[in-house]
């Protein structure tokens, strides 16, 4: 039977992206390549807010009980070794189940799936097929994954999906690529991998997605596009403001839908910041 090390499962409302504002289910798995310690910090610098949480961790007995970050990546508990026992190993069956429970009408209707992290594409590949092959999960359509774009899909995951996707005509799955700028942190040769994510185009209708504070930030952008798009990756670019949090978010909301317009770029909010205070599970 096929386990997934879960950090969170919650129905809410998707806030990012091309599904903004549809109920979807989310499913967060554990572990991440990466750290991105440098969102909302001054170029060069790291967050220190997950150090001082991890300092304290015998304080926190529930995932949602750990305090929201200002700077840093918002979903760290989702991948850092020192909260890994917040995070269960559930068999796909009893995910399965869970799932189906907090849907409104205990059966998925026009819901989609988004399947999170940490980053969802590293080893969980091989147990995501048990997942939706449980006959619970049978009229489920959408599927999101939404990926920092490094990691290639196994032979054997591709043609899974080309599988799942042709059994039934009104199935779509979605590849979410939130490639890392520097403003994250991450290495440049790290994080943009443009032959990884032109390959998911062959699975899927895939988006780049990047989070911009500066100006600096749109010119990274400009600079990774044109290296996805020689590599051959044809479907749209978002930009995002950086915020986990309001106070954060609604300084450059306004600045990063103007870059936007300017790049003929798609602008993605962060729905759930200003719905849901970026809680955990929502
Ligand atoms: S890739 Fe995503 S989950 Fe992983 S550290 Fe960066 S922001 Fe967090």
């Amino acid at each position: 039977m096929s386990k997934l090390k879960v950090s969170e499962l919650f129905y809410s409302i998707q806030g990012e992206g091309r599904y903004m504002g549809v109920p979807s289910v989310f499913l967060r798995v554990f572990g991440c390549n990466f750290t991105c310690g440098g969102f909302g910090m001054p170029r060069g610098q790291i967050s220190l807010e997950r150090e001082e949480i991890a300092n304290k961790i015998s304080e926190f007995k529930n995932y949602k009980d750990l305090p929201l970050v200002h700077t840093g990546c918002d979903s760290y508990a989702s991948w850092d070794p020192r909260f890994k026992d917040l995070s269960p190993v559930l068999t796909t069956d009893s995910i399965a189940q869970s799932i189906v429970q907090m849907l409104p009408h205990k059966e998925w209707q026009s819901e989609h799936l988004v399947i999170t992290g940490g980053e969802p594409l590293l080893g969980w590949q091989r147990a995501y097929p048990a997942l939706l092959d449980n006959p619970l999960m049978d009229s489920l359509t959408e599927i999101t994954f939404e990926t920092n774009g490094t990691q290639e899909l196994s032979d054997e995951f591709k043609s899974y999906l080309k599988i799942w996707k042709r059994t039934k005509p009104n199935r779509e799955i979605t590849f979410s690529v939130s490639a890392k700028l520097p403003n994250s942190g991450e290495k440049w040769d790290d994080a943009i991998k443009p032959l990884v994510v032109t390959d998911y185009q062959s699975v899927g209708y895939t988006y780049l997605k990047f989070v911009i504070a500066t100006e600096e930030d749109l010119q990274d952008a400009k600079r990774a596009v044109e290296l996805y798009r020689k590599a051959g990756f044809r479907g749209p670019v978002y930009i995002m403001p950086v915020g986990g949090v309001e106070s954060v978010y609604s300084l450059n909301n306004r600045n990063v839908a103007s870059m936007a317009m300017n790049e003929g770029w798609r602008y993605s909010d962060r729905l759930q910041v200003p719905l849901f205070k970026n809680e955990w599970g929502t």
